[in-house]
């Protein structure tokens, strides 16, 4: 399986290097960036690579050669014009005749390629974006997902003052079929994330998101740059992928997060309590996964449908976007072992393993996401959360007064 990069982004000026260079060649402790994406991809046992070059291409040939010196073979295809991130792509149409990645050449990573080769396979998509939340979805290009992970909607920045969507942004690294190639025009500009996605989504392929919490980012500017070169250097990069084990901050929803309100099921009814967006803020710089886990027989109570639900916590996650604060994910119980109420669904009526304090929940986020309960917390406003933490395996469960401004914030401060 080939691995094509497309490098032929404009040079450009980094404060750390003096002459112009193709952004792939920007140097991370003496070594390009892209020399990082042949070593991930090499480590995976990819080692055919395609590289599209345009600006200054020859500084990354001279550099790389036919790859042998790092034990891979690469093949070069040069822009004679700029032809956007995609354009490119039409000219090799014979030479990409089966699934393959796609790198931009100046992105900063370390994922688990085979978790996310195995995830595309198993979807049978078309195509394959790695997605994940960012502290600035506001401003992020965001792809809709429906509960199977399959892609609904593009939704590209810039966005209205009353958007609301999951934070889910396209962190612009992808596995491709040959048939996203058809959607691209030989010779006309075109780009990945504006034009060919759209198209294909359009024409009803089957597009899929596969959401990840590993290390990728790319260089806009000086100051992201010297970030990347630390979390390069203190082994933060490589630490992030998904292989390694990761500690939680699990959390109850109402209550800690947004206010409790008895039986909240309408959107509007949904606010930040003062103080969360820092907190929360505070876990993710922490590297902690922030995971919310809640009970709503709203469901089984036929209060509030699915749909409505999932609104809610898509209002949940814009609210804390513009705090700069992401959760990795939410996990509810629909349930309700209680029958009797005259609305009720029947099907939810049952007694389940994930409503708190039984610790379903927290072990299938654990499972979902390789978290090491023995180093989690789980903070909650009632002792059915410390117990659900405990039942969990838990480090340590801390109950918290409901509603309480700054109350979650003191609590991460004190464990993290
Ligand atoms: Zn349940």
């Amino acid at each position: 399986m080939r691995v094509v990069v497309i490098a032929g982004g404009k040079g450009t000026r980094i404060a750390a290097v003096n002459s112009e260079i193709p952004k792939a060649m920007i140097p991370i402790d003496g070594k390009p960036i892209l020399e990082y994406e042949v070593e991930i991809a090499k480590r995976y046992g990819f080692t055919e690579f395609l590289f599209i070059i345009g600006y200054m291409g020859d500084r990354i040939s001279e550099y790389f050669g036919d790859g042998s010196k790092w034990g891979v073979s690469i093949e070069y295809f040069k822009e004679e014009k700029p032809l956007g991130t995609a354009g490119a792509l039409g000219y090799l149409k014979e030479k990409l005749t089966e699934d393959f990645f796609v790198f931009y050449g100046d992105t900063v990573m370390d994922f688990d390629m085979r978790a996310m080769l195995e995830y595309h396979q198993s979807k049978h998509a078309d195509a394959t974006l790695f997605l994940h939340p960012n502290d600035h979805p506001y401003d992020s290009d965001i792809v809709d997902l429906d509960s199977g992970g399959k892609v609904r909607k593009f939704f590209n920045k810039p966005h209205t003052e009353d958007f609301i969507s999951h934070n889910m942004v396209n962190a612009a690294l992808f596995i491709f079929s040959p048939k996203v190639l058809d959607k691209i025009e030989v010779g006309v500009k075109s780009h990945i994330e504006k034009n060919v996605l759209p198209a294909c989504l359009e024409d009803g392929m089957n597009l899929y998101g596969y959401v990840s919490f590993e290390y990728i980012k790319d260089m806009g500017t000086p100051d992201r740059y010297y970030a990347v070169c630390e979390d390069v250097r203190s082994g933060k990069v490589a630490r992030m992928n998904r292989i390694y084990s990761r500690p939680a901050v699990f959390l109850d929803r109402d209550g800690v997060i947004s206010k409790e309100v008895d039986l909240l099921c309408k959107p509007e009814q949904l606010e930040l309590i003062e103080g969360v967006g820092e907190a929360i803020r505070y876990i993710n710089e922490k590297g902690y996964f922030a995971v919310v886990v809640t009970n709503q027989p709203v469901i089984a109570r036929n209060l509030c449908s699915l749909e409505e639900l999932d609104f809610i916590h898509a209002k949940l996650e814009t609210l804390l976007g513009h705090e700069r604060a992401y959760v990795n994910a939410t996990y509810y119980c629909p349930h309700h072992p209680d029958s009797g109420y005259p609305e009720e669904r029947k099907e939810y009526k049952i007694k389940c393993d994930c409503r708190k304090p039984a610790p379903g929940m927290l072990l299938k986020a654990a499972d979902d996401w390789n978290i090491d309960l023995s180093r989690s917390y789980m903070i909650g406003d009632r002792p059915s959360d410390v117990k659900a933490g405990e039942n969990a395996g838990c480090k340590q469960s801390i109950q918290i007064e409901m509603n309480k401004p700054f109350a979650l914030l003191e609590a991460v401060k004190s464990i993290l």
